[in-house]
């Protein structure tokens, strides 16, 4: 009778579990990037091609059939947000077709294969079931890593000797210089000078400045006006009592460490076995030599949370588990002539190459690319005074109106942009990069046929198709 029954259950309960575990690998891969990089059209359009598989011939198990079906799933973890997959592709290719709202938190997709093994055995055993979590996280927030060995006195130093080149800066500046550091904490005094940092950073990053810590200043989530998310840099006085604005300030920096940037890497980035780091290389060209110079110091401190051993307290955490494959993926490469694109891919690698080299030696494979994950552009050669420009036609963004534009050349070698960038210079001698922003170019899908996109099958197969 019952307790005949519950041993059943019991029985089932186990084998169930036993079969998750051993029989339904799970490949989890995180996607993250700095802001505006193209996190979430990336995942919404590699999501939409999977689901039909209609334009992944280079991912080897869609082109040869492996693939039986793909499907979403509800994914494992019950208090992570769930990646908005459908209103994200709703936009994309609705009737009036426009960008998703980006990245702004962590969020998560479980996407689930049947997969046919090929060869002798696959005769034998019959399709298995493979899941691929996706993880979308602001590349902002790796950038927290390098807080965590940094004393409070020394970012707030480091922080300030950038601000001071920076125009922009000039009103937080005078912040901090109209405030007594040894007065008494006065919370709307705190409030204020954290209100004007956050404005900075903002600046900074619209500026294409890519070093902005701490990354909730601008990704802030639900902790928006919390005592963690309201500090600001500020130089260390002479005297610095208890209760003081600058000892309560470095307080708050550290419990911000503590209760927002390390929950961080250990529930969520800790459990990643494959990346994928998506960089606007070609919006800070556009920016200007400073913006990339940026980008790259911005880069190597990203990059830096994939070396093992760089942060003692990561290197516990993570036991030698390490993320098995790194893509760096140069997006929205449909701006550019597919001539381009190699220049393109050539400026991605050296941008990361310092980190690259080292998160090679510690095992993980990585590479470069450039992608487009949704093709808002066609291809255009126009002849201009004698001479062929290789151009690129779309919707602009803003006006709504056709037009094909020639972005500039990228040097062939790239070594020259990222001189160039070192050299600190407001703007590129001798080029002139420009970027438009366009639209989403109306889509009418066929069945199976997913959104038009640049080399997406080709990241696809780099990041997981060993695993399927
Ligand atoms: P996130 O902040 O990393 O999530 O960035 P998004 O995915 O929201 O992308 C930011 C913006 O970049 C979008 O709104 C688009 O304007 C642009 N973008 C992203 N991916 C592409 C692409 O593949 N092609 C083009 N042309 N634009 C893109």
């Amino acid at each position: 009778g019952d307790i005949a029954d519950g041993l059943t259950r019991g029985v089932e309960g186990i084998s169930a579990s036993v079969s998750g575990v051993f029989f339904e690998p799970v490949i989890r891969l995180g996607v993250t990037g700095l802001s505006r990089a193209g996190k979430t059209v990336f995942i919404t359009s590699l999501v939409a091609n999977l689901l039909d598989r209609g334009r992944m011939p280079q991912l080897v198990a869609a082109s040869s059939g492996a693939i039986r079906t793909a499907y979403l799933q509800p994914q494992p973890d019950d208090t992570v947000p769930r990646f908005d997959y459908e209103t994200h592709l709703a936009a994309l290719t609705g009737d009036a077709p426009h960008w998703p709202d980006s990245t702004r938190s962590v969020s998560q997709l479980r996407l689930s294969f049947r997969v046919q093994p090929s060869g002798l055995m696959g005769a034998i055993s019959g399709p298995r079931t493979v899941h691929l979590d996706i993880v979308d996280y602001p590349g902002e927030w790796l950038l927290d890593l390098a807080l965590l060995d940094k004393s409070y006195t020394d970012w707030s130093a480091e922080t300030l000797a950038r601000a001071q080149g920076r125009e922009f800066a000039a009103s937080y500046l005078a912040a901090v210089g109209g405030v007594d550091l040894t007065a008494r904490l006065e919370e709307p005094v705190a409030k204020e000078l954290s209100a004007e940092f956050a404005n900075y950073l903002h600046q900074a990053r619209a500026q294409g400045f890519s070093d902005c810590t701490p990354g909730r200043f601008l990704l802030p989530g639900e902790m928006a006006g919390s005592p963690v998310l309201t500090f600001a840099p500020l130089p260390k006085p002479a005297q610095t009592g208890r209760g003081t604005l600058w000892r309560e300030m470095e307080r708050r920096y550290e419990a911000y460490k503590r209760e927002v940037v390390k929950p961080f890497f250990r529930d969520h980035f800790s459990k990643i076995d494959r990346q994928v780091v998506l960089v606007d290389a070609l919006g800070a060209i556009h920016s200007g030599p400073k913006a990339v110079e940026d980008l790259r110091e911005a880069m190597a401190e990203i990059l830096g949370a994939f070396r093992p051993g760089r942060n003692a307290w990561l290197s516990q955490l993570l036991l030698g588990k390490r993320v098995e494959k790194i893509l760096f993926a140069a997006t929205k490469a449909d701006h550019l002539h597919h001539r381009q694109h190699g220049r393109l891919t050539a400026i991605m690698s050296a941008l990361v190459r310092d980190a690259k080299d080292r998160a090679d030696f510690a095992g993980a494979r990585t590479a470069a690319m450039s992608i487009a994950s949704i093709r808002a552009t066609v291809e255009e050669t126009l002849n201009h005074d004698g001479q062929n420009l290789d151009c690129v036609r779309g919707t602009l963004l803003d006006s709504g109106k056709q037009a094909a534009f020639y972005p500039g050349e990228l040097p062939e070698d790239p070594a020259r942009i990222l001189a160039a960038a070192k050299s600190g210079k407001e703007a590129w001698l001798d080029a002139d990069y420009e970027i438009m922003r366009f639209a989403p170019a109306p889509l009418t899908l066929k069945p199976g046929e997913g959104p038009p996109h640049i080399r997406l099958d080709k990241a696809a197969e780099f990041l997981i198709g060993d695993r399927l």
